[in-house]
């Protein structure tokens, strides 16, 4: 029977991967002589095919015969080394498929070396990552060399070491010549069978080594070496605290978890859940089934919250915690990851890349603060933590819990339409009250306010109030720097970074200008460039400025700024929080990394310096982010005996996200905003893809995007035939990117919005493989973006 590759297909992703790749491979074979074998050979036995893909810089899926020496540990998820091109030089690839294939040997290379003892990747991992590139528009090999961890590519945290073993059996030793020492080490070698440490072996025989190396010549022992793991770190072991009595809406949340858990089923449940109401025991014990069940629980948090705080919460109630995040070296990582693959962790604790932790026996994945835009990967590939947490829940078969006090309208939208079950906490723990929140309005005219700076006198009055009864201050501005213009008072002119066409930020401390997007930094100029006048002003307001007033207005008062400027060194973020929780800092001023899931009862006045700053931003979740913000950091008073209040200085106090905000009222911002979204067709109502260009010279970047948009264009309009013409399809642009300049790169973007997308994916695909682009432009191509400069 006439057989053609591909023979044997895991599930449909891969199906259209393969197909896809085959007509790669169409190309790559007059480049290669190692494409796929396409005629049928009939009388002949079947073989060992491995299906190969390699990582960054090679398109499309390679075919090599497995030798019969290897069958036993060829396997899919192994790296695998093949020769390949004309040279056949040494290449490493992911083995992804095998299949039973009859063809001549002749046209197939063979695999020359199995890497790993154990698959790195299980059948249902490699059916992700195939999704993955399938969705995200990117190639498989990227996929998986940025789910295998590098240290555990390249094996880091073991070591080669020779141990001595003997090529004779004690019954052949009364036929040797030996010495009393050689016969004495003999003897100790072949008493059982173990392989010995030469150092170890030589003192048990109370002999130097030397007496060793004459017996490996002799061929009576020999030496063999053996990978072992590099000393293992200690385990920190904390002490066990038992389960809290839950809340009745505790109880619910945890029992809607557990009834999906017994059912054995996928199923996402959304917990919406106002700050402070408890969302980290529902996880929790819910945890705990799982565990009972001798199975694994994933949780995945923003880098910022995983704090050491985080990470005891979980380590109190369980054994084994297992913990990935960005912070850790290629060993440690390597090492954390071995550990979970090895099935003897209970929990994995960790950030976006924590979705691919190897679990063998995963059932349960948790998100909490899913709104987070950090779960969001801004380079190849480009995918979702949420999307992909979702897709694995499905391939594994378990249940998915997702949870924020400000769900994203993604996710809220599919909770609305039945296809997440939606469970609200409503309630802080004890009842406590949610804070009063109430807006000042900075339109009104400074003098009349009789306002000096950036605290206004209201909430100057808030903080010394808060101060004189012993409570701690959080004070948001979401801007770094000192002065955010550097402007020259007579022609105008704006500093600007000469690679990013972005005004440079005054950063006092270190008296220079900076670029915020890629670091360029000059002496903070003290004359106009353009026309030398003397009095160049620096305007506008960063933390470092506020930190600057604060000092000034509450003298005495310890305060501290966290932002990316002081949060710079590794630790530095959880000392900063630390001083704050003994109390040693009265006012915790910065950037959004203050907004996040920090838990200090003590906190008794939040203020926010400029709600405005994300909302005039060209992004179409602009006024989301914005509630997201305002609630979210409102979220971090009020949660002790004494209260908590909260003043939000805007010039926009009407404004409906602001004004939801104001009334902790998610369900008001959502049913304001999606009309918005729906109208003008945004995500949650369709899908969105962003392409963007950039090249040094600006010709050649628009030139590009207007060839890539209008073919795109062309694509989606021929291919109409069978598909529905009333698929939404939007093509805004090619313009100037709002971030029309960076790192002297000029860049062009358009976005594309569709109700069909995988129709989109597909007709970008054959674009991508028809069009090639000069040398010199860049293309990135981002489906769902989040970042819209
Ligand atoms: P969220 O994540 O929803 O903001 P947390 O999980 O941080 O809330 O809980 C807020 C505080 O309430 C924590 O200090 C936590 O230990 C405490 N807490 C949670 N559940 C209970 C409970 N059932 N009984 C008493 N305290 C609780
Ligand atoms: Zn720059």
């Amino acid at each position: 029977m006439p057989t053609s590759f591909p023979h044997r297909l895991t599930h449909p992703a891969s199906l259209k991967r393969l197909r896809r790749s085959d007509l790669m491979q169409e190309k790559q074979r007059t480049l290669f002589d190692d494409g796929p074998v396409e005629t049928p050979w009939d009388d002949q036995e079947e073989s060992a095919v491995a299906a190969v893909v390699f990582g960054q810089g090679v398109r499309g899926t390679f075919h090599y015969l497995v030798p019969e020496g290897m069958l036993d540990s060829v396997c899919p998820g192994k790296r695998l080394e093949v020769p390949f091109g004309r040279g056949n030089r040494l290449r490493i690839g992911y083995c992804v498929d095998l299949l039973w294939q009859r063809i001549s040997e002749r046209r197939l290379k063979s695999v020359r070396r199995v890497l790993d003892e154990r698959a790195l990747l299980s059948p249902k991992m490699l059916n992700l990552t195939a999704w993955i590139a399938d969705r995200y528009l990117c190639e498989w090999g990227q996929v998986l060399d940025a789910v295998v961890p590098a240290g555990v590519r390249r094996q880091a945290g073991w070591r080669w070491r020779i141990f001595i073993r003997a090529t004779v059996s004690k019954f052949d030793l009364e036929n040797l010549k030996l010495t009393a020492k050689q016969r004495k080490v003999l003897e100790i070698l072949t008493r059982e069978d173990r392989a010995w440490d030469p150092r170890e072996l030589a003192a048990a025989a109370e002999c130097k080594e030397g007496v060793l190396q004459l017996l490996v010549r002799r061929g009576w022992i020999r030496k063999e070496s053996v990978r072992v793991r590099e000393e293992e770190p200690s385990r920190e072991v904390f002490a066990r605290q038992s389960p809290l009595a839950l809340t009745d809406e505790q109880r619910a949340a945890r029992d809607a978890i557990l009834e999906l858990l017994r059912s054995r089923k996928h199923g996402t449940v959304l917990i919406q859940g106002v700050t402070g109401s408890g969302k980290t025991e529902v996880y929790i014990q819910a945890i705990e089934e799982v565990v009972s069940y001798g199975r694994q629980a994933v949780v995945l948090v923003p880098e910022i919250s995983l704090t050491p705080q985080t990470l005891h919460r979980f380590r109190s109630r369980f054994a084994h915690v297992a913990v990935l995040h960005s912070h850790l070296t290629d060993v440690e990582r390597a090492r954390q990851w071995e550990w979970i693959a090895s099935g003897g962790v209970q929990v994995v604790v960790g950030a976006r890349s924590a979705v691919f932790a190897p679990a063998p026996h995963l059932g349960l994945i948790i998100l909490d603060e899913e709104h987070e835009t950090s779960f969001k990967q801004e380079e190849t590939p480009r995918y979702h933590a949420r999307d992909v947490a979702l897709q694995r829940a499905v391939l594994e078969d378990v249940p998915l819990v997702l949870g924020s006090a400000t769900p994203s309208l993604e996710s809220w939208h599919r909770a609305q339409s039945g296809e997440f079950r939606l469970v609200k906490l409503s309630r802080r723990i004890e009842d406590r009250p949610l804070p009063a929140v109430r807006t000042i309005d900075l339109r009104q005219p400074r003098g009349k306010r009789g306002d000096k700076g950036a605290i206004t006198r209201r909430l100057d009055a808030a903080v010394r109030q808060a101060l004189a009864r012993g409570g701690q201050v959080i004070l948001l501005l979401n801007r770094r720097g000192f002065a955010t213009h550097i402007q020259c008072a007579r022609c105008g002119h704006v500093v600007r970074c000469p690679d990013c066409d972005i005004a440079l930020t005054h950063h006092r401390s270190e008296e220079s200008a900076v670029c915020h997007y890629c670091d360029y930094r000059v002496p903070a100029p003290t004359h106009c460039p353009e026309c030398q006048f003397d009095g160049i002003r620096f305007s506008g307001l960063g933390t470092e400025r506020l930190e600057a007033e604060i000092r000034a207005r509450y003298p005495g008062v310890p305060c501290l700024r966290m932002d990316a400027d002081t949060m710079r060194s590794r630790g530095s973020h959880e000392k900063a929080l630390e001083a704050f929780r003994r109390g040693d800092v009265r006012i915790l001023l910065g950037t959004q990394m203050i907004a996040k899931g920090l838990d200090f009862p003590n906190v008794t006045l939040v203020g926010v310096i400029n709600a405005d700053t994300a909302l005039h931003f060209p992004d179409f979740r602009a006024a989301e982010r914005t509630f997201q913000l305002v609630t979210q950091v409102a979220g971090r008073t009020g949660r002790g005996d004494q209260g908590g209040e909260v003043w939000v200085q805007t010039f926009d106090p009407e404004n409906p996200a602001i004004l939801a905000a104001v009334r902790h009222d998610y369900e008001q911002f959502a049913a304001w905003e999606l009309p918005n979204r729906q109208s003008m067709h945004y995500p949650p109502f369709t899908e969105v893809i962003r392409i963007v260009v950039h090249a040094a010279q600006e010709r050649a970047a628009r030139l590009a995007a207007e060839t890539l948009a209008e073919r795109i264009r062309q694509a989606w309009a021929n291919e109409a035939g069978a598909a529905s013409t009333e698929d939404l399809f939007r093509l805004l642009g090619p313009a100037a990117a709002p971030l029309a300049k960076l790192r002297g790169r000029f860049r062009f973007h358009f976005q594309i919005q569709t109700s069909a997308g995988e129709r989109l994916r597909e007709v970008i695909r054959s674009v991508w493989d028809a069009v090639k682009l000069p040398e010199e432009v860049t293309c990135t191509v981002d489906v769902d973006p989040i970042d819209m400069l």
